[in-house]
């Protein structure tokens, strides 16, 4: 079953074209559907990754508040005794104590200390023999010298004067009876006591774990900076655009210390004046999506390779196709002209002649219009034949297919190669004097061309012709026609030869004989003959 026919068939270059659009639709679905899954996948690894990194900022939350609550829990019992007990010696003796036992046992402190309204060491934890200092000069004495609140005061990083440790300092302003400034009670935190708990959590190589002052003033961070004393991330975009906006929250940023791109997660802590964040590196999270998202494209770039290529072929076939389909119309043209050609006189041959009289006949019938045929005979052929050979014979038959194919100029007419040395011409709208006046001028043209025929009694080439010219052919068949034209010829023969016999007949539909063939009636309305 054909699926299409010819006229919805498309054009080789619109096929060219909706080969490429095909193509085109296919690569480009499959790269739009593969960048959505790695759209997809992407946001899912930023999403975990979000999870993972607050995660980390709770446990550093928790275990700084942890640290900072009992230190400054340690602090408050520290003063609320000196406050009570005053600091003469015996009461510094047995603070001393208290205090070294508290620093064995509160995981994270230092040391602990009690300065008084100048700043000089009262009360360490450190063993009697660590030479006193005077404080007053750091920042969280004169803090406490110039506030009254009470509430706990975290600081910016120190060196300790005794270990040369980084410290954080944690302080509480200690106050005469009357309300004035008796002095500040320090616990001191190690830098590295939260360092080596980030150390325990899991970032990657270049992610980051900070703590760090509301002013940002960091106070420890994983992996640690040569100049964490002195840097400050009040400029970055956790402190400057995130922390301004909630206290707590996920973000992508490029780091202000290190210009790492990382996913980080933030948190003030409660209750305190210090923010924790972590951070992993954008470059950790998405190695694997890069290595997924690279062997994706390799693999649709193969797969739209391959879809180009099967196109091509597709393409070269189809262009195949059509230049033979091409070459087979061409072929089928050729065969449709062999056809309808006589091969040696290169005029109409019979079956043309057929077809158009067929066509012919029915038009005149439907024009109500009249119809001539004009059957042509070569006179004594066969001595022609038998006196100059067969090859000459058909050279013959050639020259006087020339001679009637030039007496036949209406593009309607037609002249074809009856058979043998007969030919017919077919005159559409013609009636008998018109076609009596054709065929005789063929005559008359073949006697003037003087071909030579030395075995006719004229001693040249002459033809006879039978010719009929048929009105109202309505509903009739063409046979009887064909027949009274053949007898005519034959009349013409039989009268001598060299002359046209003619006759105008009326064409009708008789009824049905016992066979099923109409049977032409055939009224003679004029004979002709000319000679
Ligand atoms: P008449 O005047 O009664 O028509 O006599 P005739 O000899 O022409 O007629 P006849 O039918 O006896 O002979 C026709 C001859 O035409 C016989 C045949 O050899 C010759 N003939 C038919 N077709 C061809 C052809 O294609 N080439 C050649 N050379 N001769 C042909
Ligand atoms: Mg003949
Ligand atoms: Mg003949």
């Amino acid at each position: 079953m054909l699926l299409y026919s010819k006229s919805t068939r498309l054009s080789s270059s619109a096929l060219t074209k909706a080969l490429i659009g095909f193509i085109t639709l296919v690569g480009l679905s499959l790269i739009l559907a593969t960048v959505w899954q790695m759209t997809q996948s992407r946001r899912e690894r930023v999403d975990s990754t979000k999870t993972e990194v607050s995660n980390i900022v709770r446990a550093a939350e928790q275990q700084a508040q942890d640290t900072f609550r009992q230190a400054d829990n340690t602090l408050r019992d520290l003063i609320e005794r000196v406050e009570h007990d005053g600091l003469a010696l015996d009461q510094r003796t047995r603070l001393k104590k208290l205090m070294a036992r508290s620093v064995e046992n509160v995981e994270g402190i230092q040391a602990l200390f009690i300065y008084d309204a100048q700043g000089n060491w009262i009360v360490s934890s450190f063993p009697q023999n660590t030479p006193a200092k005077n404080n007053s000069d750091r920042a969280y004495f004169a803090y406490h010298r110039e506030h009254t609140d009470e509430s706990i005061h975290i600081g910016s990083i120190v060196e300790s004067r005794t270990t040369g440790d980084k410290v954080i300092p944690i302080s509480r302003r200690i106050n005469a009876p009357d309300g004035t400034f008796a002095g500040v009670a320090l616990a001191t935190v190690p830098v590295d006591y939260f360092q080596t708990f980030f150390e325990r959590m899991d970032v990657d190589d270049k992610g980051v774990i900070f703590l760090a002052l509301n002013n940002g003033d960091l106070l420890a961070r994983r992996p640690t900076l040569a100049a964490l004393m002195t840097t400050n991330l009040a400029k970055g975009d956790i402190f400057s655009l995130y922390l301004s906006k909630a206290d707590s929250g996920t973000a992508v940023i490029q780091s202000v210390v290190d210009g790492v791109e990382r996913i980080y997660a933030y948190r003030r802590v409660a209750g305190l004046p210090i923010v924790v964040a972590a951070g992993v590196s954008c470059e950790h999270v998405f190695a694997p999506w890069w290595a997924y998202a690279w062997r994706s494209m390799a693999m649709i770039g193969l797969i739209i390779a391959a879809l180009g290529l099967l196109g091509m072929l597709l393409y070269r076939q189809i262009q195949q196709l059509m230049t033979a389909e091409r070459e087979l119309n061409v072929a089928r043209g050729d065969l449709e002209v062999i056809a309808q050609t006589d091969s040696l006189t290169l005029m109409a041959n019979r079956r043309c002649f057929d077809t158009a009289l067929q066509k012919e006949w029915a038009r005149a019938g439907r024009n109500n219009s009249s119809l001539a045929i004009i059957l042509l005979d070569i006179d004594w052929f066969k001595q022609y034949n038998d006196h100059y050979g067969h090859l000459q014979g058909d050279e013959c038959l050639k020259q006087v297919a020339r001679v009637i194919g030039s007496s036949v100029n209406r593009a309607s007419d037609l002249a074809a190669r009856y058979g043998g040395e007969e030919f017919v011409v077919l005159l559409p709208e013609t009636d008998l004097a018109g076609a009596m006046s054709i065929a005789e001028k063929i005559r008359l043209s073949i006697v003037d061309a003087l071909i030579e025929h030395s075995a006719s009694p004229i001693g040249n080439l002459t033809i006879s012709s039978g010719v009929v010219a048929i009105s109202a052919t309505r509903n009739s068949p063409y046979r009887a026609a064909l027949e009274e034209v053949d007898r005519l010829l034959y009349s013409a023969k039989t009268k001598g030869r060299n002359r046209v016999e003619g006759r105008s007949i009326q064409a009708s539909a008789a009824p049905s004989s016992s066979r099923g063939v109409a049977p032409l009636t055939l009224d003679v309305i004029a004979p002709v003959n000319t000679h």
